[in-house]
Order: structure tokens, then sequence, then C-alpha cells
């Protein structure tokens, strides 16, 4: 038997036992000719010793052990000295005087350490990411995203889902990007897709009456690598029949609080039950869909003010059909010019022309980049409309595209709530949006494409108006905000074939590619479809939240690095001559 025990199980409970262990050397030191490692596997550490006058051959093996070799130790478990234990380790009551010391394997030095995290280039983490996953942080990550897995798992077995796996090579399931395709050996010329989601397969498990599926899925989505997406994801994908958006609400509701309570019991949550956001509401208030709402600082809009001001920058912003909207950063009015200034180039990142200030005096002497243009009520009256109070600095973007106001702003809060220290990492701000629209105008393709996707439903009442004013018709769509990401997505779905249809036709699939593409499923929905619908959760990115990472990488075994490449396997890399061959396909360039 290689362990009796594991390291990081010992406590008080097991001196005078003798015990087996084995594990990596974490660490290991010399005090006085007295040899110390500590030992560790995935369960802990644990402090063992090797006395060279009581086991002299145990001492010279544990005296030629260096760091991450992999050991044996056969020893007795007894309590460390008077006023050496240690309570920062849940061992450190106790260590192991080692009677027996075996080397199981030996090890190169490590690229980097292991025993604490240095500051490493993540791309040479990757590379050697089998010993980065030996990082107590790491670890603890996997450790987490387990216990969330596990957990929806027994949540959903307990409410009667079934958990049924579907195909990994089928046919495009769009979700907005692009399909990674793989080549068929027996069928020359012809392609899989692999599921961007698993969607047009489990609204089938609905035609078919399993009427509970739940799935942790694989989706596979060929994006431009921004920030931390990542090729392959992993969605708790769900599908119910017999419900409306309330039910769905309700179980996934349920679901994150018990499993908050349960998983990570040092978070809470905001509010119960979660808030609920008009689509409308959450631009106006915050200028994105997926808001942080565990802070203020909302968005004012002051276009109404801005008219007749006599400032024509504002005025004439509006008169174009654009908006003036701000923000109060409190207690800021001391903001220097070259903190502005800085400011200003964030915004423009985001394709403001600049950034309006105003910080709130306590006499009316205001120092502002236009308040001098505008008349003292008018400044009083936008004063108030921000509630700024002496000390407030108040931040404006006038801009006649709405979408640089919102996206500008809605950055310029986040900013500035991390400056200002308004989050408490350990309050996790759940909420839902709703009542997305419809479908929104592509203006470069000029058609519509579906706001969520193409199965989504639209409002029962808001079904006239696909013909006549479809840019006003609302989704039966609901989006699972946590925090300042968008954790899921989910709707009730279409399911007849005239409505699905008349869809397809909307945003501009003709009849025939609507039938070859999606031809099986405008079949099924003539077999008895029942009302059906359901949400995908992201677990990597709700995962990330929980460990308080800052990307979902971390809390991913094997991730790509942010140009889409396995660095550690080298992936993607050129296919042998035969295997091109055999699948029919020359490389061009
Ligand atoms: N398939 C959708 C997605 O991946 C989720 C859903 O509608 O259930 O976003």
């Amino acid at each position: 038997m290689y362990k009796t025990h594991t390291c990081g199980e010992l406590r008080s409970s097991h001196i005078g036992q003798t015990v087996t262990l084995a594990g990596w050397v974490h660490r290991r030191r010399d005090h006085g000719g007295v040899t110390f490692i500590d030992l560790r596997d995935r369960f802990g550490l644990v402090q063992v010793v090797a006395d060279p006058l009581k086991f002299p051959e145990a001492h010279q093996v544990m005296d030629a052990v260096r760091p991450e070799w992999v050991v044996q130790i056969i020893g007795l478990v007894r309590a460390r000295p008077e006023g050496l234990a240690n309570p920062n380790m849940p061992t450190g009551e106790i260590e192991v005087e080692s009677h027996e010391v075996k080397i199981l394997n030996m090890a190169k030095t490590p690229p980097f350490l292991i025993h604490k995290e240095e500051d490493v280039d993540e791309n040479f983490r990757l590379k050697y990411r089998y010993l980065d996953l030996r990082h107590e942080r790491m670890r603890r990550n996997i450790e987490l995203r387990h216990r969330v897995v596990k957990f929806i798992r027994d949540y959903l077995d307990a409410r009667g889902f079934l958990e049924i796996e579907t195909p990994i090579l089928f046919k495009t399931t769009p979700e907005g990007a692009r399909d990674y395709l793989v080549p068929s050996r027996v069928h020359p010329g012809e392609f899989y897709a692999l599921p961007q989601s698993p969607q047009q397969l489990k609204q089938l498990l609905m035609v078919a009456g399993m009427e509970r599926y739940f799935q942790i899925a694989r989706c596979f989505r060929d994006e431009d690598q921004r920030g931390d997406r990542q090729p392959e994801f992993t969605q708790l994908d769900l599908e119910m029949s017999f419900i409306e958006r309330e039910d769905i609400m309700r179980l996934i509701e349920g679901m994150f609080t018990e499993m908050v309570a349960k998983v990570v019991p040092h978070k809470r949550l905001l509010a119960s039950p979660w808030p609920r956001i008009f689509y409308k509401d959450a631009m106006e208030r915050f200028g994105k869909d997926n808001p942080d709402i565990r802070y203020g600082m909302e968005l004012k809009n002051i276009s109404d003010l801005a008219m007749g001001s006599g400032f024509a920058v504002f005025e004439d912003t509006v008169t174009s059909g654009g908006h003036v909207r701000g923000i109060n950063a409190s207690g800021c009015g001391g903001y220097s010019r070259k903190q502005l200034d800085e400011l200003t180039e964030q915004v423009k990142k985001h394709g403001a022309k600049g950034l309006a200030y105003l910080a709130v005096a306590e006499s009316g002497e205001h120092r502002s980049s236009f308040a001098k243009f505008l008349s003292p009520e008018r400044v009083q009256a936008i004063i108030e409309r921000l509630e700024g109070k002496p000390g407030d600095l108040l931040l404006f973007v006038a801009d006649a595209k709405p979408a640089v106001v919102f996206e500008s702003l809605a950055r310029l809060r986040v900013l500035m709530a991390e400056r200002l220290k308004l989050i408490d990492p350990n309050v996790l701000g759940f909420c839902w949006v709703i009542d997305f629209p419809f479908v929104n105008w592509n203006e470069e393709e000029q058609r519509w494409d579906p706001s969520h996707h193409l199965f989504t439903s639209p409002m029962r009442e808001d079904i006239p108006l696909l013909d006549t004013d479809p840019g006003k018709a609302r989704g039966q769509q609901y989006d699972l905000v946590l925090n300042n990401y968008e954790v899921g997505g989910g709707s009730i779905r279409i399911h007849n074939r005239a409505l699905q249809e008349k869809v397809f036709a909307l945003i501009g699939l003709d009849p025939e590619t609507a039938r070859q593409r999606f031809g099986h499923m405008l079949e099924a929905f003539e077999y008895g479809t029942p009302p059906h619908g359901g949400i995908a959760p992201g677990i990597d990115r709700i995962c990330m939240i929980l460990a308080d990472e800052p990307n979902i990488r971390e809390v991913i075994a094997f991730p790509k690095n942010q140009m889409a490449r396995d660095v550690m396997a080298d992936a993607p890399s050129p296919a042998e001559e035969k295997q091109l061959k055999d699948l029919h396909i020359k490389i061009s360039s």
C-alpha cells in the first residue's frame, strides 16, 4: 500500500500512530543536522522530520531529496514540541517522525517555484500546466469547479432531470460565432460542425418527450480571441417542457442560491429574490445589459437639460439624435487636470470624443469644462439630476451615437467603482435581465439579426409586430447576470413550424437554406412538440467569479492561451500529408 493516510488529514488524534504517506517534497530545510520536509499531496501538507541520530538511514535519504521529488515515508505521528505548533496549517499541531524514506521518483528543478507563486508569464505557466496545477491556488480552483458541477448534478437529479450526452460531431448550431468544421474522410468534401451549443439537440430531446434535460456540455465557437474567451468552453445546458419563463428563472435562482450557501459559504447574495431588470432599464441605468448591481453610480440622462442650454456641443448632440449622459464619481471633486485627462483617454478608447466634467464646489464656483457656458440655474439642475454634493465629480459623455455614450460611461462606471473600492468581492450581485428586443438591426448587412438565437420565441403579444415593426418586438429571452458578467442566457422557444419559418424569413434565411440547415427541426416541429424553453449558464465564468479569479483560464485545467493555442501540446499543428490526403484536403497557402 502506498499510503495509509493523506498528508492533509493528520491531526492530534493520530498521535502515536505509525502511518505511511506518499507525495511530493514541497519544501526542505535543515536545522542543526535535523532535516525537515513539508510533504504534499492533493489533500494538504504535513511536516516530516528526520533525526540523524535516531534513524540515520531515513535521514540520509531525506537529506538527498529535492523539491518535487516523489517520496514515500513510514513514520510516527507525534505532537510538535511545546511552542512550535503552526496554527496556520491544518496539520500544524503534529509532525511525522520518519523511520523509513523511499524515493519513488526524482524530479528536475521545476521551471518555476511550486511552493509559492511567482510572477511568471502566463504562456510559460500554460506550457508547464501540469506543474502549474500543483500550485495550491490552482488545486483549490479545480476542486471548487468539481464541487460546483457535482452540486448541479445532484440538484437537478433530485428534481427529475436526466443528464443526456449529445454529439460533438454534428451540424451547424449557430450562436453567433463561426463554426469549427471537421472534414469527413468517408464522405469526401463534407464536414461536421462542432456544436456552438447543443441547442437544437436539446430541443429535439423535448420533442422526444424527455421533459427535463441537462448536460455539462462542451461548446465550440470560433471567435476572435478577445478578452478571456476560449474556443471551447463548458455550459450547464438545460431544457424543460411545459414551462414558462418564470419556471426556469425560479429553478435557476433556487439552484445558485443553494449552491452559494454550500460551495462558497463565505460569499453572500446581494439580494433575494434576484432583481429583474428590463433590458431598456439596464441600458438607461448602467449603459450595458450585463450590469454590476453591487453599487450605485448609475447613469443619468441630461439630454433634456442640454437642450436650450446655450452650450453648442451638448445641444448639437441632442438635435442630431444623440444623448448626453453622466455619472457621479462621488468624492472625486479634487481630481487633478492630469487625472481628468487620463479618464478622458479611457472614454476615448470606447469611441467617445471627450469627457465633460463638473467638480461640485460648496459655493457655486464649480470647476468645470462646460459650466461657464450655462446659466447657474441650468448647472444647478444638472447637479441635482446627478445628486451631486460638494466634493463630487460629475462626468459626462455627449455623442450622436447613443451606443457610444452607453459603452464609454458603462466602462467608466466600472473603472471608478474599482478605484473607489465600492465593491465587496464577497457579495454576489445576481440579477435577471429580461424583455430584450427580439431582433437587432445589422447595419453592415442591412438585415435583422436575432438578439438571442434563431429558436427564441417572440413574446406572444408581440408576434404581430414581426410583420409591421420587428424592431419593437420583444423576445422571450432572459439573461443571467452576475457582477459584471453575463453568465448565462436562455429563452422560451418557438415550438411550431409556421412561426419558426416566419422568423427564419425575418432574419433573411431563404427557405431553401433554412431547409438544408434546419429541415430536421422544422420537420420535428410537426410531430407534437411540447411548449419548451431552457437556459445555459456558463460553468467557466461562474467558477471564475466564485473563485475570485480574473479570467476563465484560471478555472480550466488545460485552457488555450489568448491566441487560441494549446502551448503545452502545441496545438493546432500541421497535419501529415497522408492525413490530409485521406481527408481530401489540399493546403493552398
Ligand atoms: N443555447 C443558448 C446559448 O448557448 C442558451 C439557451 O438558449 O439555452 O447561449
